[in-house]
């Protein structure tokens, strides 16, 4: 509140009648701001002085009257006015009346009478230009918005629509009424139960205030989206009586990817539909939708960041639309999900081509901020026919074949055959058990001993995980994979690496021989810039000491992004764990390429150790494998040793170590304990007149039989 007198502008030509008004002005606590004798004196000090009110008498001195003076007063400098007249005929009054004063009081009056008409025009015009100012606001915002209002008066029935809200739609004024009906029938058929819903919950004050996107014809015949809001104005006991709000066209962001500007899933799903409806129309074509998918999308943004991987999924969605021709449309459904949608297609041959075509594109390198980057990515194809009662079936037709295509591995693209629904089914159940089983600790680890193939003791272990479903073990050869594709992997991961150090920290303290424990971690995991953090508070929680955790590392894992696995396997080095690389042989990687890595071992495959004695070949790789691992200063593990003659040759190999069911399967702790608490069933093959240490020369698989009693 300020202490500020009001400031009154008195127009009066009678001096005597003049002198008492300004009297009581006084006496009432007003303070006068000027005097003036004319129409046109009264303007100019008006516009001098800018009071807070202004006492007008109507008949005036010169060519003005006071009405005239007021209406100048109103138009140009909102200021409000009173007149103080003798003058009562009708005639001056709704001339008055015109210029909205803000009251008339007729002389004489008295002082309080005054008062009480001067408080009530400064409250009231206050108030108005509150109003307006509020009004204003609304008024520029909406504006600016570019929204249609729309204001629906609940005791009238009736709805007024803006200019702006038809002609947002296309619709001229004239074309759309005033009746709720108009906009009802406009609305999509799936959408308008929903808009009647949350319009009456609003209504009946079960919701804050009313919001709503839904897709309503424009004049064109199509359908646009428009997110609507509103709010109810209500009496004091609650009941709304009018209901008024905005329409903002959302189209664009409701159906368009914002970062490729393709197409997203609603509009797909719009042009599906109508491709299957022309499909059930005599002698119409069927159409082909295809699904694409690119795999290692996760695995670049996390290795060169989410602006490469941006620029990547921009570039991939580039070289799509310049595969296909203006009709076909291609959709961006999320990251790494393309949808194509191919209308008049003859056959399964026709979008196969095109799919060929797509992927002899995505092939060739992408150049993304002077890194070279390549992709990997897998297409489902499912024929529209009449057959498909929902686009959603087609969808989940192409999605199935895609998959089908990533896990074959074999070609780049599937096309749909009504065999791959129960196996996508089937799929659907291993996700959906799959995230219950770490919640649940359905994982268990077993473990498999690896052998010195010097002594025959063991001297350490692998962990491998298992799965119990349901009560029965699933090997991670079937599970693997989709817990990968659910981002489940590294969770998963942890857990075995925590449990397997605190298994080892445990036999580390009963065993009086050093022991290993190895682990497997995912190319995904190595990726992650949480792995060496998590390796230490792993060793932490275990006391594990860091010499005895091996980590085993496929090839592919390295070959997929060597700068980023690089400096996390150097950090690994640091924390004094070892590193072995697993199943070589298998990969594409050479040795000298392997020098770069701090790599203490190398498995060799367990594929070569099967064929070895098969033929000579096998035999001279895995001779050279060890030999140039030695070379380098690396230690070499035989896997998937399964016989005494598999033994004998790798022994004769120079591997120093071995692993394979000829020593044991994996087994649960209480099984590898009782195993290693007693004497190994296969120590006679390391008795003393048997291969002391290792001899010079490769024994042909006949000689090596004859030696060891063994079916030739
Ligand atoms: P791997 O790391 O090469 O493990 C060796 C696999 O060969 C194990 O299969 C083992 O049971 C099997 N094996 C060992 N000796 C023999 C033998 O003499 N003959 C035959 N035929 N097989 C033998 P398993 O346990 O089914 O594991 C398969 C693969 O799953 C593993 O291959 C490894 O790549 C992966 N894996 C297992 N556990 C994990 C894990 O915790 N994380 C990750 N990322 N991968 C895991
Ligand atoms: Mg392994
Ligand atoms: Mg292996």
């Amino acid at each position: 509140m300020t202490n500020k007198k009001t400031r009154i502008l008195v127009v009066e030509d009678e001096a005597i009648v003049a002198l008492g008004i300004k009297n009581s002005l006084n006496i009432l606590g007003y303070e006068v701001a000027a005097h003036a004798l004319s129409g046109e004196e009264a303007i100019a000090k008006a516009r001098e002085t800018r009071p807070d009110l202004a006492l007008m008498d109507i008949i005036l001195k010169g060519d003005m009257d006071g009405i005239q003076a007021a209406e100048a007063i109103r138009a140009t400098l909102e200021i409000p006015v009173i007149f103080l007249t003798a003058c009562a005929d009708d005639k001056t009054l709704n001339r008055a009346k015109v210029t909205e004063p803000f009251g008339y009081l007729l002389k004489p009056f008295e002082e309080r009478e005054l008062k009480g008409h001067i408080e009530i025009a400064l409250y009231k015009h206050d108030l108005e230009k509150k109003l307006r100012e509020s009004e204003e606001r609304y008024s520029l915002a909406t504006q600016g918005a570019n929204d249609g209002l729309w204001d629906w008066n609940l005791e009238t029935r009736e709805i007024y629509f803006s200019p702006r809200w038809k002609s947002m739609l296309g619709y001229e004024d004239r074309q759309i009424g005033r009746s709720l009906d108009e906009w009802l029938k406009l609305l999509h058929p799936a959408d308008k139960h929903n808009v009647q819903k949350l319009m009456g919950e609003h209504i009946i004050g079960m919701s804050g205030h009313f919001e709503c996107e839904y897709r309503i014809l424009d004049a064109s015949g199509a359908y646009r989206w428009v997110l609507c809001r509103g709010l109810a104005l209500r009496n004091t006991r609650g009941k709304a009586h009018r209901i008024a709000g905005s329409q903002t066209d959302i189209t664009d962001r409701k159906v368009y990817n914002p970062l490729t500007g393709l197409p997203n899933r609603i509009l797909l799903m719009d042009r599906l539909e109508r491709a299957l409806k022309r499909t059930k129309a005599p002698n119409e074509q069927s159409f082909a939708v295809l699904s694409l998918n690119i795999h290692n999308l996760k695995t670049i943004t996390d290795s060169l960041g989410y602006l490469v991987g941006d620029q990547l999924i921009v570039e991939v969605a580039r070289r799509i639309q310049a595969c296909l021709s203006a009709q076909e449309t291609v959709a961006h459904f999320g990251t790494d999900e393309f949808v194509l949608l191919l209308e008049e297609t003859r056959d399964g041959r026709d979008a196969a081509v095109v799919a060929s075509r797509l992927h002899g594109e995505l092939e060739k390198p992408f150049q993304i901020e002077g890194q070279t980057v390549y992709i990997s990515a897998s297409t489902g194809i499912a024929i529209g026919t009449g057959n498909y009662s929902c686009p959603e079936e087609v969808l989940r037709d192409a999605s199935t074949a895609m998959h089908r295509a990533r896990a074959a591995g074999k070609a780049p693209f599937e096309i749909f055959d009504t065999g791959m629904r129960s196996t996508a089914v089937a799929r659907l159940k291993l996700e959906s058990d799959l995230r219950h089983a770490l919640d649940e600790q359905e994982f268990r680890v077993y473990y498999q001993p690896i052998v010195c193939l010097k002594t025959g003791r063991v001297t350490g272990f692998e962990a491998l995980v298992r799965w119990l479903r349901r009560g029965q073990i699933v090997f991670p050869g079937d599970f693997l994979d989709v817990l990968e594709s659910m981002d489940l992997i590294i969770p998963m991961e942890r857990w075995v690496l925590l449990e397997s150090c605190i298994q080892m920290a445990k036999w580390s303290k009963q065993n009086k021989d050093p022991l290993t424990m190895s682990v497997n971690v995912s190319a995904r995991h190595y990726s992650s810039p949480h792995l060496v953090n998590e390796l230490k508070e792993i060793l932490q929680r275990s006391q594990l000491d860091p010499a005895s955790l091996i980590l085993e590392i496929t090839e592919s894992a390295l070959m997929e992004k060597t700068g980023a696995v690089e400096e996390t396997l150097s950090q690994i080095r640091d924390l004094n764990v070892q590193i072995h690389m697993d199943d070589f042989g298998t990969g594409y990687s050479s040795l000298s390429y392997l020098h770069r890595f701090p790599i203490n071992s190398l498995k060799i495959d367990r594929s070569f150790i099967g064929n070895l004695g098969m033929n000579d070949e096998t035999l001279k790789i895995v001779q050279a494998i060890a030999g140039l691992a030695h070379s380098l200063g690396m230690g070499v593990i035989a896997e998937g040793i399964e016989n005494l003659m598999q033994m004998r040759m790798v022994q004769w190999l120079k591997c120093e170590h071995g692993q394979g069911y000829y020593f044991s399967k994996p087994m649960d702790p209480r099984a590898i304990e009782s195993l290693i608490s007693g004497e190994y069933p296969w120590s006679a093959a390391f008795g003393k007149d048997v291969s002391p240490g290792f001899p010079s020369a490769i024994p042909d698989k006949k000689s090596l039989c004859l030696l060891e009693n063994l079916p030739q």
